[in-house]
């Protein structure tokens, strides 16, 4: 079974919509294994998006993602990652397909609601970013 990253980023929380995205990602399939509310320093926010560091909007993505309380979560499915990109829709909700959870409530590129992780590479990394193993539950038991 496959595991991503996803923040349900400050606007989402902000805006109300955390209920409805959750049971957005419930209902196509992911099962939640890690689930935790914190507010992101501009330091551990830009840590997070290092890889941007050297982008124009890198400064206003700090900003924008220690604007308040986000909520980041471990997703498991078959073909996680892949499938969550799919669920979140394009970057710029402009372009992203109907149905997309930011085609239905993102407001821009730079506010979209969500992150959800790229690769296998950056789930496993971005998943150790913000959960210790014993965070992770095992829906076995
Ligand atoms: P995320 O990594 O958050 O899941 P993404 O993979 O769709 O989003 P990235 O290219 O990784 O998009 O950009 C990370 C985030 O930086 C975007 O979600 C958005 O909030 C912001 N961003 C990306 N491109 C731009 C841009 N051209 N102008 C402003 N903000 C941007
Ligand atoms: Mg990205």
């Amino acid at each position: 079974m496959e595991r991503t990253l996803a923040i349900l980023k400050p606007d989402c929380v902000r805006k109300n919509l955390t209920g409805k995205v959750l049971q957005h990602i419930i209902d196509a399939g992911f099962k939640i294994v890690g689930m935790k509310m914190i507010s992101l320093t501009p330091d551990t926010a830009g840590g997070f998006y290092d890889v941007h560091r050297e982008r124009h909007f890198f400064t206003d993505l700090v900003v924008y993602m220690s604007s308040g309380p986000c909520i980041p979560l471990i997703l498991e499915k078959e073909n996680a990652i892949a499938d969550l990109r799919t669920l979140m829709g394009a970057t710029d909700p402009r372009e992203a397909e109907e149905g997309t959870l930011r085609k239905l409530y993102a407001e821009s590129k730079e506010q979209n609601i969500i992150h959800g992780s790229d690769s296998p590479e950056s789930a496993d990394k971005e998943i150790s970013y913000f959960f210790s193993g014993r965070e992770i539950v095992s829906l076995t038991r």
